[in-house]
């Protein structure tokens, strides 16, 4: 069966149509600038890309762009909409009502739209992406794959925040966490690497990109995690603050003489790696510029290594213990530098790194020595895969 996953942000929509049986791609592409003019990116496998600048006033438009791309003679993969047997759809936040993923229905997409309050950029615009498939393929079932739900396990000690308890019962002020379909894909493929699915385990997933979190999962469920009620907390990150003083949000707004709306804006985008840097949020430019002298770059990725270690030591503690750790995500994968620099607090765990294992990049291998005591990991992540396999358990 081929499952054609979609991932819809308020002005953009990323999609991957897999075959379910070869968990091959047979076609991926993005739409951009929905509402503004409209860019259609589509790679189908083994044909050369199609771009197309038609104009998107709208989410459906694009969508239906999107299949007019898929079922093309030229650049198409598939001969018509009947080849779709199934659509995954991303949602960012599933809140209290979703712990695992569910088939869409009337009811689901209320239940949806009870949570756009928790995360008011993205659930509306995962909703108008369901209803704008549902439009066009009205007899295909859907499945919804919440980016919470993996973390719904954890128990109340690691969710609640410090305020007065009515906070959670009457605005359902809690950590949820997020990349919970990431996390989940990962920690199996570790609990697989390490031999130990349906044994006990402890083990830690780093997904560090340009939004990062860290999540400790015993015995395969999500028992704690580094982003919170929004994910702005935890970990510094490409442009956002991770955890900071909440007094000083005040402080900030009366100094800068802005709102509270726009100190959040400035913790969410004009922070992290990038703030403290004044260079960039990509990882790449900020190890160039520490390479040439640059010392707030180099501050920059020593803060974040740094943060990243404590967590990981936090949540050995959670756990009182670690069987192995895994790094994922763009700078997971690939940061060779920044693995290091994470992995140098980590001997008091019984771990050494593998230098000449941490050189690749982008590619699954243990990085720790064959006599560490602690596994480690680099473990690519691929969240439309996992969205796929999701729905086509629910569905198949
Ligand atoms: P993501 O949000 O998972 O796409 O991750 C984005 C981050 O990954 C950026 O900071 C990039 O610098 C980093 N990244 C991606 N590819 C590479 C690479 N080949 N080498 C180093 N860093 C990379």
């Amino acid at each position: 069966m081929n499952v054609f996953v979609v991932n819809c942000g308020s002005s953009s929509l990323k999609y991957q149509l897999i075959n379910s049986d070869t968990e091959e791609v047979i076609a991926k592409g993005l739409c951009e600038r929905i509402g503004i003019d409209g860019k259609l990116t589509h790679n189908p496998k083994g044909l050369d890309k199609y771009e197309s600048s038609e104009a998107m006033p709208d989410h459906k438009t694009a969508v239906s762009l999107v299949l007019e791309a898929l079922t093309d003679k030229e650049h198409g993969v598939i001969n018509d909409l009947s080849e779709i047997g199934a659509v995954g759809h991303r949602i960012v936040h599933g809140g209290e009502k979703f712990a695992k993923s569910v088939v869409i229905n009337d009811e689901v997409i209320s239940a949806i739209e009870e949570c756009n309050d928790l995360a008011p950029l993205h659930n509306p615009a995962n909703l108008i992406g369901i209803s704008a498939c549902r439009a066009l393929m009205p007899e295909t079932p859907m499945v919804a794959v919440f980016d919470t739900a993996f973390h719904q396990t954890m128990p109340k000690k690691a969710f609640l925040y410090g305020l007065p308890y009515e906070y959670y019962e009457d605005y359902k002020v809690r950590k949820y966490g997020f990349h919970g379909t990431s996390h989940s894909f990962v920690s199996k493929r570790l609990l697989e690497l390490i031999d130990k699915v349906n044994e006990p385990s402890k083990v830690i997933v780093c997904h560090l990109g340009n939004g990062s979190s860290i999540t400790a999962v015993k015995d395969g469920k999500s028992v704690d995690t580094s982003m919170g009620f929004t994910p702005l907390d935890g970990l510094i990150m490409g442009t956002r603050s991770g955890s900071i003083d909440p007094a000083l949000t005040q402080f900030l707004a009366a100094k800068l003489q802005v709102s509270l709306d726009e100190v959040i804006t400035i913790l969410n985008k004009k922070s992290g790696v990038e703030g403290i840097s004044g260079v960039s949020s990509d990882f790449r430019d900020l190890e160039a510029a520490s390479k040439d002298g640059n010392e707030r770059a180099t501050a920059a990725l020593e803060m974040f290594a740094y943060r990243a270690a404590q967590y990981i030591g936090s949540y050995v503690a959670s756990m009182n213990g670690v069987d192995a750790i895994a790094f994922t995500a763009g700078i997971g994968e690939n940061n060779i530098t920044v693995r290091k620099m994470i992995c140098d607090y980590l001997s008091y765990l019984g771990f050494e790194l593998d230098e000449k294992a941490n050189a690749n990049r982008g590619e699954e291998i243990m990085i720790s020595t064959p006599d560490s005591r602690v596994k480690v990991y680099v473990i690519p992540t691929n969240e439309e895969l996992a969205i796929a396999r999701e729905t086509l358990e629910l569905i198949g």
